[in-house]
């Protein structure tokens, strides 16, 4: 008899009318997020959702991982399934949760049944189990009210299954119910972890990238296509665009003034991903910038960058400090590949004294050398995509 995972839903039980939407999304998710590791049969009752192998060759142990990182899922438990009669139930529960047993100091069994046709109810079920368990392990107490470990029966249809507490889920909603944005993607610390924080939204991303070669070399776009792909461990496939900018910055080094350097450069980034998501169906951009981080991300800095968007730009790092960002780039396993020692377009040509309180007037003046649309346009056509 093969093991199951239950996945216990997030914020999907609050939604009303459009509840079915959202756990259709989740069970879609879980089934592409599966794919790579056997045959499953997914489905949910009552806000859990089902996921049971279909054959022996599924992997259960990578297939638990996997869903470890499913945004939309608030904890999950691996279930061991046995024969539906109480001995072997008892059995069952004494091997499979030997681990967990020694740990705890004391126990509850709480039993469901779905299958009313099982011989003793609930609670006789439970006490026979919690009996099995208390003679097998002595040294742990029953307690039935703040009990350290609660052993899980449920008799089901086809079998019964034993599992011990629930590991934490990834949280969020499922990706993709609260539609897309594009996501602006450097190869530093920020940007990955405001990506994950959109996506745990339940936000489809399409990760855009700034590319100045040879300015910033093959190692650098290699760089950020590693974090793009570590990334779809929680945001699912993805597809990354990565965006020729040498030719912009090029531009701006040899006719703008240099306080402005970094200014007119965000400011041509944000147009290129407003035109990039616009032309995708996306709703939003999202940055990693950080208020008071480096002088563009300033309030009057970011007022004169955003300035040029017809989308609304999602900063949802905007009050952290730089140590829960790094905390949470290590969680989600981006940490060590963004501190590789690789230049960013960002450091190239960045000006000794950037203007302090820049505006959007003289900001349009130091642009008005430039062929902003056609060099937009340039940059957009010359955009390659890299599918993660
Ligand atoms: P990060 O760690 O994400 O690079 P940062 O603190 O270094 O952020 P900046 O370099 O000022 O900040 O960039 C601010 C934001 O602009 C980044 O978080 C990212 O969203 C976007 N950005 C910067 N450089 C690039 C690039 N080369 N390609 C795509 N987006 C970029
Ligand atoms: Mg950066």
């Amino acid at each position: 008899m093969k093991d199951i995972i239950l996945l216990k839903q997030g914020e999907i039980v609050l939604k009303g009318l459009n509840k079915k939407y959202f756990e259709q999304r989740l069970a879609a998710n879980a089934a592409k997020r599966l794919k790579p590791y056997g045959k499953f049969h997914i489905y949910t009752i009552q806000s859990t959702v089902y996921v049971e192998p279909l054959d022996d060759e599924a992997d259960m142990d990578a297939a638990f991982a996997a869903l470890q990182t499913l945004f939309g899922v608030i904890s999950l438990t691996r279930a061991a399934a046995c024969e539906k009669n109480a001995e072997a139930i008892a059995a069952k529960a004494i091997a499979y949760l030997a681990g967990a047993m020694e740990r705890a100091r004391s126990f509850k069994v709480e039993t469901r049944r779905s299958d009313k046709q099982f011989p003793m109810t609930s609670i006789q079920l439970s006490q026979y189990v919690g009996g099995a368990l208390a003679d097998a392990y002595p040294q742990v107490k029953v307690d039935v009210h703040a009990p350290e470990l609660t052993v899980n029966v449920e008799v089901r249809d086809l079998a019964a299954y034993v599992h011990g507490d629930p590991v934490r889920g990834a949280g969020g909603m499922p990706v993709g119910c609260n539609g897309r944005a594009v996501t602006l993607l450097s190869g530093g610390i920020d940007s990955p972890v405001s990506t994950w924080m959109i996506a745990k939204r339940g936000v489809h991303l399409i990760p855009v990238h700034f590319w100045s070669f040879p300015y910033t070399g093959e190692a650098a776009k290699e760089k950020v296509i590693s974090l793009a792909r570590q990334l779809t461990d929680w945001c699912g496939t993805m597809r990354l665009a990565v965006v020729p900018f040498t030719h912009i910055q090029e531009e701006i080094r040899d006719k703008c003034p240099e306080e402005y350097f970094t200014i007119l450069m965000r400011r041509f980034m944000m147009r290129i991903a407003d035109r990039i998501a616009v032309d995708n169906g996306c709703s939003a951009l999202v940055t990693g910038e950080n208020l008071g981080q480096v002088a563009s991300q300033t309030m009057s800095a970011m007022a004169v960058t955003e300035a040029v968007c017809t989308l609304p730009v999602l900063r949802p790092l905007i009050g952290f400090d730089k140590q829960e960002i790094v905390n949470l780039s290590r969680k989600i396993g981006t940490f060590d590949t963004s501190t590789l020692p690789y230049e960013d377009c960002c450091t190239v040509f960045t000006p000794r004294h950037p203007a302090l309180r820049p505006t959007v007037d003289k900001a349009l003046e130091a642009e008005a050398p430039l062929d902003v649309e056609g060099l937009v346009e340039e940059a957009v056509m010359g955009t390659d995509y890299v599918k993660l």
